[in-house]
């Protein structure tokens, strides 16, 4: 479970004016599901997900993620937490140019000490990439890059996903491909897709969530 409480944030940098991106954000997640959190464009959606996965300071309130407070953990805790909870899904995928996808996903087990090539394998058929499991993501399209980043993103079995509009660069079809495998997942752990795209709220999530200036 994910408990937000009075969260606030404010960027503090020096070439930009001061800017409240978070204002006082109360919210409670269950385990599992699908949540959208729907905004425009500098709506504070991203902040949100950058300050549960703990990549950037909250300015006050906390966040507690199954019990933990996640602006108290110390570096080994963070360090945990991000590479063992979170499971996450970009606009632009983040893959590593020169390693084939099943190097891509494997890197994810590297990083957390395990191994399972069978897993890998398995996941690789479950996304649709079947054939294609060395292949490097540039012969890849779009759509079959992101299906990468998702098992990447899967493999560690975590128990939340972070998808920040995962779909944004993706055409309708591949679009569907994707939201119905976040979906399946979404049984097991809990995926918060921020998107900006209402249609595909309405037809994949359980919940939907609206984000107006903070
Ligand atoms: P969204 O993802 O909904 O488009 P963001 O969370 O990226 O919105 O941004 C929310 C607000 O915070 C915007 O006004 C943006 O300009 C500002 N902002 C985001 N990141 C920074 C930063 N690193 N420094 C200063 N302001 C920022
Ligand atoms: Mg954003």
């Amino acid at each position: 479970m994910i408990k937000i409480e009075n969260l606030t944030k404010i960027y503090n940098s020096r070439k930009r004016k001061k800017c409240k991106a978070l204002d006082n954000i109360n919210l409670v997640l269950p385990d599992n599901g699908l949540v959208f959190i729907l905004g425009k464009s500098g709506s504070g959606k991203s902040t949100l997900l950058n300050l549960i996965a703990g990549l950037d300071k909250i300015t006050s309130g906390k966040i507690t993620v199954n019990g933990n407070e996640v602006s108290k953990f110390k570096r080994k805790e963070y360090y945990n937490y991000r590479s063992s909870n979170i499971g996450f899904i970009f606009q632009h995928y983040y893959l590593l140019e020169d390693l084939t996808v099943y190097q891509n996903i494997k890197l994810a087990l590297d990083i957390i000490n395990q191994k399972n090539k069978k897993q890998i394998y398995e996941l690789i058929e479950k996304v649709g990439l079947k054939g294609k499991e060395h292949k490097l993501p540039t012969e890849l399209s779009g759509g079959e890059q992101q299906r990468v980043a998702i098992a990447r993103a899967l493999i560690k079995n975590p128990s939340l996903i972070l998808a920040d509009e995962p779909t944004g660069n993706l055409d309708k079809n591949t679009s569907e491909q994707v939201l119905k495998i976040l979906k399946e997942a979404s049984k097991k752990a809990l995926i918060i897709i921020v998107s900006h795209n209402k249609e595909e709220a309405d037809l994949y999530a359980d919940r939907i969530i609206e984000l107006h200036e903070g």
